[in-house]
């Protein structure tokens, strides 16, 4: 399939996706070469707009999980982001990408807070911008926090940048049968429950017709393919 032309992104990374091949934190040297990734769909012309997760350093359910206030751990989950955000933003100044980070929790001595005609005015200047903390409340993810700037920042498609290399009717890891989609509808990707974003994330994407690419960010170069529609990967859509 050969996607649109697209000019404005979000692209998603879960948190994991930092941790390179450590079993927790952010790896420098893999986000490195994540930063390079993205100066090199930057210098194509595109505009991009970044939502990076938080699980390599925190989750709330996992807080809650251990006896923690759900609430209060959503919140510790939502500065891990934060971080994150801080620590790429750093690995693309270092490339000469101008970034600026909008945080959803007001953060002023680290970062500005998310104003959405400030974020356009970055785009147009070339800048990238990483959109931090989520939606900024609990009981969401950053899924839906990409899905929410994406439909606000008016976005060709949401990139979903993971570990594997699109959506599967089952889990590739333990069923070696397991069937790629190509493409695969919103409705679908609910009614099955498959592990796409969470549903709310699936559902706002639905409702503002944003096609979701999902792709592995591990392999070198994938994100240009990507965006070439080259490349395995799987597109949520109508
Ligand atoms: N989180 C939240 N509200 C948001 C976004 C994130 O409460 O709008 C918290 C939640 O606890 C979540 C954690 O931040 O588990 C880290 O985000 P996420 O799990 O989405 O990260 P990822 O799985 O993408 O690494």
């Amino acid at each position: 399939m050969t996607l649109p032309k697209f000019k404005r992104i979000l692209l998603k990374l879960s948190g994991e996706v930092l941790m390179g091949n450590q079993p927790f934190g952010i790896d420098t040297d893999f986000v490195a070469s994540l930063a390079a990734e993205v100066k090199a769909a930057k210098d194509t012309g595109l505009e991009l707009c970044l939502v990076i997760g938080g699980g390599n350093i925190f989750r709330g359910m996992a807080g809650a999980a251990k006896g923690m206030d759900r609430a209060q751990a959503d919140y510790m989950g939502m500065l891990a982001t934060v971080m994150n955000a801080l620590a790429m933003q750093s690995a693309l100044e270092k490339l000469g990408v101008d970034t600026r980070v909008q945080s959803a929790v007001q953060m002023d001595a680290v970062c500005e807070p998310v104003i959405r005609r400030r974020a356009e005015r970055h785009l147009e200047k070339g800048r990238v911008v990483i959109f931090a903390a989520g939606v900024g409340a609990p009981y969401f993810t950053t899924d839906s926090g990409a899905a929410l700037r994406a439909a606000e920042m008016q976005c060709d498609a949401l990139l979903k940048g993971t570990s594997v290399d699109g959506v599967y009717n089952a889990d590739p890891k333990q069923d070696p049968a397991a069937r790629r989609y190509d493409v695969i509808d919103y409705d679908t990707v609910l009614a099955d429950n498959l592990k796409v974003m969470d549903a709310s994330a699936v559902a706002l994407c639905r409702d503002n017709n944003i096609p979701i690419v999902v792709f592995s960010i591990r392999e070198k170069g994938n994100l240009a393919r990507v965006l070439a529609g080259e490349g395995t990967q799987t597109t949520v859509r109508k």
